[in-house]
């Protein structure tokens, strides 16, 4: 009988073999999702433990299947975090859901390369309707284009690209030299990394980055925004983006958007949204008014492998002004001509064709992997009525759990909960909340700073919950995201008692 792992020809698996190894791992990944709750959340390996049990050498000759599957379940399972566990309540909880897992699967399968229309129509086409179809979910303007990119570190790497492409005195021969390191942008103290990251990348420097203060709530303070600006306007730099956050990673607050659209309109800066994490919320019609101001940005970042429930990675920017961002990233060398050679005009587009988009103009990135496949697949498989559903019951239990916290007497509370999160902390004698700790003052030192990093080990050594921290004006905090589709109230309930349980033990000694 011929060994199933040896090709015989130089090819790849034959169809059989391909449909027999398929079915294993289909099956491998409904037992895996049946039974994720038996693991430990957080991964137990000790750094190098996996390395070690790999071999140093790869394989010089073809490995058995089934070999590579037993590493898979005893070398590799062990040291996996479970992000698709329904008790993953750290950093922002997200969800490789089955219909994202079929369409990731599947856009394998085609490994389609989407950089220009012509190298696969249906990607860049699918990815345009599915993406105006989450435009108006969201409640976003009609003349806001699209683009999937990698993460919101790309997308807001783009962003920003974009907004300099606009700043007078700015052009692409020279680049940033031409302005000489005088450009300047505005995010809150509470924005994320990724922005700054962004303008190390763009060669910008750090110093081009002005923390803007924040309000008690943990929103940018506009006023301080618009004094920062007059006050670089007078000293000769060049103000060119203001970038607010729908949805801090800290505290998930949102900055005051409107008043932020305003001043941008008044000083003509570009806006950009960091939405990765809330922005998801405005398709639920209660909570769309949390974003109020958004749709005058000139652009915004989601994240559908945030909340979602698409698998990573797949975030979307929007933008107003489409031909900046192409003005920005647009190169054609002469091998991806579309023009030369078309066997049917159809990239010349006849008078009544649109022209065709080639969407590796309009970002870094040149190979487009067909990440909107899986997102269609999830939004098909839903429809906006089932994700709206979905995101009222994480939603929910999120203010369920922020109430008990608020009721207990030894926890309290460190920032109010608007989306999906909750900060708070173990404080034995708090006593009952009168507040959801949006003005607490700022302290020096934290004396219940130890006591908590013991019970975030403690419960995430435990296994049963993974939960993350943050640091808000001085204190240790500890944050509980709720966002992972197969979480259900028991699990939060779980998760409370698992808390107070260890609280307890840790603070009688
Ligand atoms: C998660 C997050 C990011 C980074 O997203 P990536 O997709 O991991 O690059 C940026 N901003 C905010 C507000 C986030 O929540």
């Amino acid at each position: 009988m011929r060994n199933p792992d040896d090709l015989g020809d130089l090819g790849d698996l034959d169809p059989e073999e391909f449909r027999r190894r398929g079915y294993q791992v289909i099956d491998w990944i409904c037992q895996y999702l049946a039974t994720t709750r038996d693991y430990p959340v957080l991964s137990r390996a000790r750094p190098g433990e996996i390395l070690a049990q790999l071999p140093e050498a790869g394989p010089e000759e073809a490995t058995p299947w089934e070999e590579t599957l037993v590493t898979l379940d005893s070398v590799l399972l062990p040291g996996i975090t479970h992000w698709n566990h329904p008790r993953f309540f750290a950093y922002f909880a997200n969800t490789g859901s089955a219909p994202g897992i079929l369409g990731a699967t599947l856009a394998t399968a085609l490994n389609t390369n989407g950089m220009l229309w012509r190298t696969s129509p249906a990607a860049t086409e699918l990815e345009q309707r599915v993406l105006a179809w989450v435009r108006e979910w969201l409640g976003l303007p009609a003349h806001y284009f699209g683009i999937i990119y990698e993460g919101a570190s790309v997308s807001s790497l783009c962003a920003l690209a974009a907004a300099r492409q606009t700043t007078e005195g700015y052009n692409r021969e020279q680049g940033v030299a031409a302005l000489n390191g005088r450009l300047r942008l505005y995010r809150s103290e509470q924005a994320h990394s990724s922005i700054d990251k962004s303008a190390l990348t763009l060669g910008l420097g750090l110093d081009s980055v002005r923390p803007v203060a924040t309000l008690d709530n943990y929103s940018m303070d506009p006023a301080a925004l618009h004094a920062a600006i007059k006050a670089d306007r007078a000293a000769g730099l060049v103000p060119f983006c203001v970038v607010a956050t729908a949805g801090t990673t800290s505290t998930t607050s949102i900055d005051p958007l409107a008043d932020i659209a305003d001043l941008c309109e008044r000083e003509g800066l570009w806006m950009h949204v960091d939405a990765a994490y809330g922005g998801a919320v405005a398709i639920v019609p209660e909570k769309r008014q949390l974003l109020t101001g958004w749709e005058r940005a000139d652009s915004v970042v989601v994240n559908p492998h945030k909340w979602l429930y698409t698998p990573m990675s797949c975030s979307v920017l929007y933008t107003s002004r489409p031909d900046i961002l192409r003005d920005a990233f647009s190169l054609v060398p002469e091998y991806l001509r579309s023009d030369v050679g078309d066997p049917d005009g159809t990239t010349s587009s006849a008078d009544d064709e649109p022209a065709p988009t080639d969407l590796m103009n309009y970002g870094v990135e040149l190979g487009r992997p067909f990440r909107a496949l899986k997102l269609w697949m999830v939004l098909s498989a839903y429809g906006r009525r089932g994700i709206v559903d979905r995101l009222r019951a994480q939603l929910a239990m999120t203010a369920d759990l922020a109430d008990r916290i608020d009721l207990h007497p030894d926890f309290e509370r460190l920032a109010a909960a608007p989306l999906g999160t909750v900060c708070f902390r173990f404080r034995p004698g708090a006593g009952c909340a009168t507040g959801d700790g949006t003005s607490l003052p700022a302290v020096d030192d934290d004396p219940y700073a130890e006591l908590n990093e013991s019970l975030m080990a403690a419960v995430n050594g435990e296994g049963t919950i993974f939960i993350s921290h943050t640091r808000l004006r001085g204190r240790l905090a500890l944050r509980i995201s709720i966002g992972n589709l197969r979480t259900t109230s028991p699990d939060v309930d779980l998760a409370w008692q698992t808390l107070q349980r260890t609280a307890s033990r840790l603070s009688t000694g």
